[in-house]
């Protein structure tokens, strides 16, 4: 069914006036609103009671508002206000977006109208539409949706203005502000939404952790070394860390005081790092519980470089394999696990040996599984520091080694453990 035919559908039942109709309908289409959304709420633009069943519409607390609901009233805090462009059908629409609170919880939003919103100011939404997100329940204001600012302040539990850190940022967070140091960055020419353009990425940190980031409208601020406060970003994941993205209504000032930056390989409990989502250059430490099928002496397909078997690639069907040394290995430090990748000098430093030595290895046992088998002969059950970036994905967190060192070679370790040894 065309546009058209659902216009003239929905007029006719509302026995109202086509264009009209239609013209709403287009509007709602090129938000990205489905069109069954889009009939639901043109008809209750037109105040038809058919849908709601002529039902009152519930004032509800924050964490009340559920997923089920189609629409509420509430009356909340607005604790930041994200602006950000989105293209649809070729057009550019200005949306903003953030997060409300009251005494019950937050939740966040999207309003497709402006209305003004302003960090710390309270206000009574009537009529707001609740969708689902990622899950979770989201308000949507629209041009159905009433604002009107309230008198009146809520004992909320969260911090107002969108101030973040970067540990705590998640892909999805919008209208944060941070303080940080630029500690890389590079120009780069992209394919963008309208043909070749330039943008800026690099790496930015602060007392908790580095992140990567994006400028998409290159900014001289962004200097490396420069410590500056950034308003209104948005999170999106990047190859599975969370990504800083600095976009046309982002803000940059200058910082005169230098922004605190971890230490590289800030230390980090296993269980506390998969809980940022992702983190570049941090440092856990524990005990390599198993070794993981798909190390050692492995095969790459020489087109894609993924690992291959039996001479199969999966997207390259048959294709000499180019040998190569890894290590996939589980780390346990009883707060969580994670995968420590290590690459061919890691490994080789592990097995004793290069890629030479573990073909000729390899040959004289008729069997590729030696390397691995006495790689996990070495490791598993011992204690490891390992430093890398970390990445979690739905399939779990890992950890691409750059540092991988014993840790009984810690004289600190050594002692403590003799300790226990002595203790009944
Ligand atoms: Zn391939």
């Amino acid at each position: 069914m065309s546009l058209d035919d659902h216009a003239e559908e929905l007029a006719s039942s509302l026995g109202v006036d086509k264009t009209e109709v239609k013209a709403k309908l287009e509007n709602l289409e090129q938000y990205g609103v489905p069109m069954d959304e889009a009939k639901e709420t043109v008809r209750r633009n037109y105040g038809d009671s058919e849908s709601t069943g002529g039902a009152e519409i519930a004032t509800k607390s924050v964490e009340e508002i559920s997923t089920a609901d189609s629409r509420v009233d509430t009356t909340v805090t607005v604790l930041s206000v994200g602006k950000r462009s989105i293209q649809y059908n070729g057009d550019q629409h200005v949306i903003f977006e953030g997060e409300f609170a009251d005494e019950s919880g937050k939740i966040s939003y999207t309003s497709w109208e402006d209305f003004g919103l302003e960090s710390g100011e309270t206000v009574h939404l009537g009529n707001a539409d609740v969708r689902e997100w990622e899950g979770h329940p989201e308000l949507n204001l629209g041009d159905s949706t009433s604002v009107e600012r309230v008198e009146k302040e809520l004992d909320i539990e969260y911090d107002v203005g969108g101030d973040e850190h970067l540990a705590t940022l998640e892909p999805g967070d919008r209208g944060v502000n941070v303080e940080v140091r630029v500690l890389e960055v590079e120009q780069k020419r992209i394919d963008g939404r309208n043909g070749e353009t330039e943008i800026l990425s690099g790496v930015l940190g602060d007392e908790t952790g580095r992140l990567p980031f994006t400028d998409w409208e290159p900014r001289t601020e962004l200097s490396v070394d420069t410590s500056v406060r950034i308003e209104d970003v948005f999170i999106r994941e990047f190859r599975g860390v969370p990504s800083v993205n600095v976009s046309e209504f982002s803000t940059v000032e200058t910082l005169e005081t230098p922004v605190e930056v971890a230490d590289s390989g800030t230390q980090y409990q296993i269980g506390d790092a998969i809980e940022t989502g992702g983190m570049f250059d941090i440092e856990v430490t524990g005990n390599v519980v198993a070794v993981r099928d798909g190390s050692g002496l492995i095969e790459r397909c020489p087109e894609c470089g993924r690992v291959i078997q039996s001479g199969q690639c999966r997207s390259h069907g048959e294709v000499e394999g180019e040998d190569d040394l890894r290590v996939k290995a589980i780390l346990d430090d009883g707060t969580g696990t994670v995968t420590a990748i290590l690459d061919e000098s890691l490994t080789t430093a592990v097995y004793g040996g290069d890629l030479d030595d573990a073909r000729a290895h390899a040959r004289e046992e008729m069997d590729r599984e030696v390397v691995a088998d006495s790689i996990r002969d070495s490791i598993v059950g011992r204690e490891y520091r390992v430093r890398g970036t970390l990445t979690v994905d739905d399939y779990g967190a890992n950890l691409e080694a750059t540092e991988f060192t014993k840790r009984n070679d810690d004289a600190e370790t050594r002692a403590t453990r003799l300790l226990a040894e002595v203790d009944p």
